[in-house]
């Protein structure tokens, strides 16, 4: 288990468990945990942790055992792996580069299938190659979109024990883990969000009672609470798309009215998401600037020269310093909520190309501000929602201007005339 840290509709477990049954053997969940040091806070993992505590818990109540180790991936489940000789070893699937490298060399030795969990159309399946947006992947995922659409995975009581008693409590290893990271940097802010499976099935059913309505026109208002709020629960799959679909699936059965509210959801929750992951898995370069398409490429770099109105540093950025108010509410909101709202995430990202030394500098940047704050962060919608917004993929060519090239442009004016900015800048206070 890796990056879907849940135990329902969870097909990857699911998956392991039935060949477990079906063989007779017994079932062990293994979790390897590895600090970067830089690239999250130190909240993001204890948010991490509480998931797994939940995780660690469900698990013994099913007789599953749940290992859990810290160290370099590779050197722990080689480890364990020639310790206990499993006859076969399920992955998650992510589309990141160190986390593919690690399944081909572990398939080196031993018997390893990996499952996508994380999409309900598998990242193989919707498409075979990297998509050039969302108008080529959205007729690939619809097509097949019904077959996916299955009752979901509950996992059973595990019959067969397993043989090692000597499996170290989570508990401990997760204060281990917390003792050994104590000296990585804190945000010292408390997030809204709740750790846990428990917590984002509250989640889900707050959004479906009181969001779903109206979400298809409300979602882009900063000013008002009309998002699922549902992503930091995806980003560490505590919360599985195929639950949200099903369970938004049957509202709209029971109320015809809900019909685009539900379409609007299924385009990001499923095809938007999805072409995220499609980008990282196809294209390697998906953590730098080179991801971008080369027309963008060519632009940026034809009006890399030009003269910029602000140059601000990453720390004036990081700690809400710039002559912008909407800019800052926007940062203020990342530091203080861990998420800032969808609509002004995109404006958040544009000035940063605008007023950094280079669009390389920006891309950088923006990737640290989003992974060490943001509890969505560090996933393929963080790279390829800053990619889309300072170097164009998944879009098309604008209006040439300055420093922006051809990349689109977003201005305070814009969101004055969509939204009451003020009302958004008074919400989020000051740091
Ligand atoms: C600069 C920038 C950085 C971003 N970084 C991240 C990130 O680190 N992690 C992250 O999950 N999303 C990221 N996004 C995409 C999007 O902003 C968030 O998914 C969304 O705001 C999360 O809030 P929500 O769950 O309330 O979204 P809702 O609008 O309610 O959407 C429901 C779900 O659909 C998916 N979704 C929504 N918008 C997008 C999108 N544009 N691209 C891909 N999937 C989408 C998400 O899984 C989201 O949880 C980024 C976008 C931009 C412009």
């Amino acid at each position: 288990m890796s990056r879907d840290q849940r135990t329902n509709d969870n097909l990857a477990l699911a998956t392991a468990q039935k060949y477990a049954l079906d063989n007779e053997l017994p079932l062990a969940v293994i979790f390897v945990m590895h600090q970067t040091l830089t690239k999250r806070s130190f909240e993001q993992y204890e948010f991490m942790l509480q998931g797994l505590s939940e995780v660690a818990d469900t698990l013994e109540s099913k007789n599953i055992s749940f290992i859990s180790m810290h160290g370099k991936p590779l050197e722990k489940l080689s480890l364990a792996f020639t310790h206990f000789k499993p006859s076969v070893i399920f992955f998650d699937m992510s589309p990141f580069k160190s986390a593919r490298r690690l399944k081909e060399q572990l398939s080196e030795k031993w018997p390893v299938s990996v499952v996508d969990t994380h999409n309900i159309v598998p990242v193989w399946e919707a498409s075979s190659k990297q998509e050039y947006g969302a108008r080529t992947i959205r007729p690939k995922i619809h097509r097949v979109l019904d077959e996916f659409d299955v009752d979901g995975y509950e996992i059973q009581s595990h019959p067969h024990e397993w043989p090692s008693k000597a499996v170290v409590p989570f508990a401990k290893v997760k204060n281990d883990f917390l003792n050994q990271i104590s000296q990585i940097r804190k945000n010292n802010c408390s997030y809204t969000f709740l750790s846990g499976e428990a917590n984002a099935s509250k989640a889900l059913q707050s959004f479906l009672d009181n969001r779903l309505k109206g979400y298809s026109e409300n979602r882009n208002n900063p000013v008002i609470n009309g998002l699922s709020n549902l992503s930091p629960y995806f980003h560490y799959g505590q919360l599985s798309t195929l639950t949200v679909y099903k369970a938004a699936l049957k509202r709209l059965l029971d109320d015809s009215s809900l019909q685009k509210d539900f379409d609007a959801l299924v385009e990001e929750m499923v095809v938007r998401k999805e072409l995220s992951d499609n980008f990282c898995y196809y294209n390697d370069n998906y953590d730098s600037l080179q991801g971008a398409p080369a027309w963008a490429l060519a632009s940026l770099s034809k009006h890399a020269n030009d003269e910029r109105q602000y140059v601000y540093s990453k720390e004036q950025f990081e700690n809400a310093q710039t002559h912008d108010q909407a800019w800052n509410a926007a940062q203020i909101q990342l530091r203080k909520q861990g998420k800032i709202h969808g609509y002004m995430r995109m404006y958040w990202a544009k000035k940063v190309l605008e007023w950094s030394t280079s669009a390389d500098e920006a891309f950088k940047t923006l990737v640290y501000l989003n992974d060490f704050y943001s509890l969505d962060g560090g996933d393929p919608n963080g790279y390829v929602g800053i990619l889309w917004s300072v170097a164009g993929l998944h879009d098309r060519p604008w209006g040439e201007r300055s420093v922006y090239g051809t990349i689109r442009c977003m201005v305070y004016d814009g969101l004055r005339r969509k939204f009451p900015i003020e009302e958004y800048i008074r919400q989020q206070g000051t740091l």
